[in-house]
């Protein structure tokens, strides 16, 4: 009889992949993260001449990448004085690059099953308070609806490392994501966070159509990443290292890194970013990251391990520090904030540096459509969270309508804009763009049309009254005839047009 497949073990080739691409990119045997090279650049940064600062600020509003030991130093600045003018540079790259915009997408968990031990996580696979379930085809179609109906259109798929939750059934639930189409619409970006591929599994990712691949590396710390991470494939901090360079070779080059805040030291994770972006850069003809994210460790029911144990937990003022260096430090590379983090740390974090943020999230198994097949009907233990099939609790659980009515009041245009990946413009046509301060040529436009499709399709009527009066001021301040060209395109999609597009 055959074994099930949750105790299969990985097909041959996949083992010898594996094998064969594990050290493929180690030089001397040693991966690029030095642990007592970065404890020593920080040590040397303590107290740093503000001149330095000053100068690396000013690399950094020329839309320079700063070096680690310029990274280092802004890092170590202890005056508040001069914490000011790096929060100042920080918007200023931000608006210099990105302009008035921010991008929203919403996280679609497909899966809970998981046979890693994350000590921190809900899905780890001791944890038997956790419900086991895996969305079945229709479950996908109900939860993408339900989605659409909310007016997304940018997608995050997320699912636990299992053989029940493989490759195939990652690129038939994506496949399933872009063929649910309703009157309210459709996916039109799918972006994807799962365990670390093999290069032949990453071109057959990249065939589905994907937007970004997603792989955090949690800690860039050797031993506490071995100790948090005790069994299963995930254990092996090399295979998950290397993880966004296969990805590239496989040709996926719109790849995300991220690390988990709160496991170690903040200052040595956000050098651990800095070295991973940098590394990415010299492997892969200068792409870098297309986004970086930043969780902060939330609780989870059934972790071992959660903010209460760590003596690394991240405050407030130290998440609003490492958003700012993070912005100065990549300054053509995204930054996502999500809604792990409640609504006035959202808006800050948005004004200070990100691009990127989640709105209406929901991250239990099924939690959208709350009616689901494959595992009892998602219930809401707590305020719309479902303790029994979520990995982690969420702090702002607002519809997406609050977040946009709350960015139009900031002056900030949310986008909704898929374009990117659609005309070609990833890796390094994305990189060469942004580095040259570009992007916001495109984005800014698109940004505006498919607000502007948001507000007539989804929006309620104190929303689409703020979101109308953005745009028109955006207008007013463009260029008079791309604004021309525009408002004509607006005046198309009152009219029906849909996925207008620069
Ligand atoms: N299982 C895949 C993996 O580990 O790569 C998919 C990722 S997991 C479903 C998504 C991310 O959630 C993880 O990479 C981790 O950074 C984050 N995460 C896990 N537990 C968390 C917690 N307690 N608080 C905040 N974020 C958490
Ligand atoms: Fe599994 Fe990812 Fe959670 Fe680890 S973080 S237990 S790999 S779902």
């Amino acid at each position: 009889m055959p074994a099930p497949p949750s105790l299969r073990r990985p097909e041959l080739p996949q083992v010898l992949a594996r094998r064969q691409e594990r050290a493929r990119y180690l030089r001397e045997d040693r991966d690029f993260i030095d642990d007592e090279a970065i404890a020593a650049l920080l040590a040397a940064a303590r107290r740093p001449e503000p001149a330095r600062v000053r100068e690396a600020l000013a690399r950094s509003l020329a839309l320079q990448r700063l070096e680690p030991d310029e990274a280092a130093s802004l890092l170590m600045v202890e005056d508040p004085e001069l914490w000011a003018e790096i929060f100042a540079a920080a918007r200023g790259v931000k608006e210099k690059v990105y302009g008035p915009r921010v991008v929203t997408f919403a996280p679609l968990y497909l899966s809970n099953l998981c046979i890693n031990s994350c000590l921190y996580c809900g899905f780890r696979r001791e944890n038997d308070a956790q419900e086991r379930c895996r969305l079945s085809p229709a479950d996908v179609r109900r939860e993408v609806l339900a989605l659409i109906e909310r007016g997304h259109k940018r997608l995050i798929v997320v699912y636990g490392e299992h053989p029940r939750s493989s490759l195939d059934y990652m690129i038939e639930t994506i496949e399933t994501v872009y063929a649910t189409r309703s009157e309210g619409g459709e996916i039109r970006r799918v972006n994807v966070n799962a365990a670390p591929l093999t290069i032949a599994e990453g071109e057959r990712l990249k065939q589905v159509g994907i937007g970004t691949y997603q792989v955090f590396q949690e800690t860039y710390h050797h031993e506490t990443y071995r100790r948090l991470h005790p069994r299963g494939p995930k254990a092996d901090y090399v295979w998950r290292l290397y993880a966004l360079h296969r990805a590239q070779e496989a040709g996926i080059d719109d790849v995300a890194i991220g690390a988990l805040f709160g496991l170690y030291d903040w200052r040595y994770e956000v050098l651990g970013l800095l070295h991973h972006a940098i590394e990415l850069e010299r492997c892969f003809g200068g792409i870098g990251p297309h986004t970086i994210s930043f969780p902060r460790l939330e609780p989870a029911a059934g972790a071992l391990w959660g903010p209460q144990d760590s003596p690394y937990r991240v405050s407030d003022e130290d998440f609003r520090k490492l958003v700012a260096i993070l912005r100065l430090a990549v300054p053509y590379t995204g930054l996502i904030v999500t809604a792990r983090e409640p609504a006035e740390m959202r808006r800050e974090a948005l004004q200070l540096g990100c691009t990127q943020t989640d709105a209406s999230s929901r991250i239990g198994i099924g939690a959208y459509s709350r009616c689901v097949d494959s595992c009892r009907p998602a219930a809401a233990d707590q305020e719309g969270q479902d303790l029994h099939t979520q990995q982690f609790l969420l702090a702002d659980l607002r519809e997406l309508d609050d977040v946009v009515h709350e960015l139009a009041g900031l002056g900030l245009l949310t986008s909704f804009c898929t374009a990117g990946y659609r005309c070609g413009r990833t890796g390094s046509r994305f990189m060469d763009l942004a580095r040259q301060g570009k992007v916001r040529d495109f984005c800014l436009p698109n940004a505006i049309l498919t607000l502007k499709e948001y507000l007539v399709d989804h929006a309620s009527a104190r929303t689409r009254q703020a979101g109308e009066r953005l745009i028109e001021q955006h207008l007013a301040a463009i260029e008079p005839r791309l604004a021309g060209r525009l408002r004509e395109w607006l005046a198309m999609i009152e009219n029906g047009a849909r996925d207008l597009r620069i």
